[in-house]
This record gives C-alpha cells, structure tokens and sequence, in this order.
C-alpha cells in the first residue's frame, strides 16, 4: 500500500485518502452556496486541510480585513471535490473550486504550530490569489485574512471580477445545472433497468 501511494505521487495521479498532497502545501478555497454564499478557504497543514468560512471572501485590498471563520478540518482528498452535496448532508449544495494552488508559510515551518498561536503569514500561489498574507486570530471563534501591501495588493473587486471556477471554468449556476441534469440521467437510467 505504502509503495503504491509512492508510486502515485511520483506520477502525480490523484490519491484517495493521501495523507499529503505532491507539494505538501496545498491550498483551495471553495465557494460554498449551502444555506449561504461563502467561500471556505483550505489549508494544508498536519495532514488535513485547515478550513475557514468567508462569508465575504477574499480581498485584495490591505485595508480590508475579512472575517475568517474557523470550520472543522476537511481531509486533503477535498479539495478537488467541485458540485452537489446531496440534502440532508453536512454542508449541503453547490460547491465550486473557486482558486487552488500551493502556499509557502513565511517565518516558519511549522504551519500548524503558527496557526495554533494564532497567526500565519503566507505567501499565495494562487491561479487567481497571489502574493502575501496574513490569517490573525482575533477570538476563539474569528479569524482576520488580511492582505499584505505588495505588487498584487489592488482595489479590484477579485470575488465579481472572477466569479468562474478555477478548475472548470463554470460558473456556480452552471455547476448546478450540470448537476441538476446528470441527477435527472442517473434517475432515468434507473428507470429504465
Ligand atoms: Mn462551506
């Protein structure tokens, strides 16, 4: 089992259940409509990725300060998952990978030993988020993201400017519309049996 997780990640296919992803510093934010629109931001760290809620998502601006809610851990295999969470299940509805890259923690090597201190500063390598940054716990229950002013700090508005997928190219109603129809195949094709 251990070779063939070896041999998968150095040939770079997808592994269900990894315990890390090929970079070792992954991060994704998915833009989540489930009872409301937000957008979770991921991070690898200790093997898991390290989840907070954007109800507003990220800004590019260093004078805006976005509220950061810390959610439960997600296994690294999440972050790739891009559609529907069916009804009656934690976090259900749409889900889009909305950016995705790796990060590079900056001043430490030990993310989850700075995250349980209460702050991180990170660089982005994003498709769409790039350059530095800061997570800041300011209570038990919120933390800040914070942009840093650098050559990819800007007054743009990133969340409407780039409403698409970042794995797709979809935009949110149409990931729904392509879930909506491969449910109503799959209920035919049952149908049909
Ligand atoms: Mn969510």
């Amino acid at each position: 089992m251990r070779r063939r997780i070896r041999e998968e990640r150095a040939s770079g296919k997808k592994m269900r259940g990894m315990t890390t992803s090929p970079s070792g510093r992954l991060f994704v934010i998915q833009l989540h409509r489930a009872s409301h629109l937000h957008y979770d931001f991921r991070l690898e760290a200790d093997g898991v990725l390290k989840s907070w809620s954007i109800p507003k998502g990220p800004s590019l601006n260093p004078s805006v300060k976005r509220l950061a809610i810390p959610v439960e851990d997600h296994p690294l295999s999440y972050a790739d998952f891009e559609g529907l969470i069916p009804e009656g299940n934690y976090g259900a509805g749409i889900v889009m990978v909305w950016d995705r890259g790796t990060y590079l923690p900056v001043g430490t090597n030990d993310v989850g030993l700075a995250l349980q201190e209460g702050e991180l500063k990170l660089t982005l390598i994003g498709m769409k988020l790039k350059g530095s940054w800061s997570l800041v716990r300011i209570n038990r229950r919120a933390w800040l993201l914070i942009k840093h002013r650098d050559s990819h700090a800007s007054k743009k508005d990133i969340t409407r400017l780039e409403p698409r997928s970042a794995a797709s190219g979809r935009l949110l109603s149409q990931i729904a519309d392509d879930e909506v129809c491969s449910a109503k195949k799959e209920s035919s094709k049952q149908g049909s049996k």
